[in-house]
């Protein structure tokens, strides 16, 4: 299992230091979102496009 590097939200890059941070695990990654932007990846993963290898292909919940 490799780690992701940078312990950082997704998409507003705040570290865990600024924001409670959630691990996300994702084809053998792990990555780490906070709680204001679980909604884009539960409604709107396709905006993780470019971040997430294979999130256009994600349904959104
Ligand atoms: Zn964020």
């Amino acid at each position: 299992m490799e780690d992701h590097k940078e312990k950082v939200c997704l998409f507003c890059k705040r570290d865990e230091n600024q924001v409670p941070l959630v691990q996300v695990d994702y084809k053998g990654h792990n990555y780490y979102i906070c709680p204001q932007h679980i909604p884009v990846l539960i409604h709107d993963p396709g905006q993780l496009e470019g971040i997430l290898p294979g999130a256009e292909n994600m349904q959104a919940g």
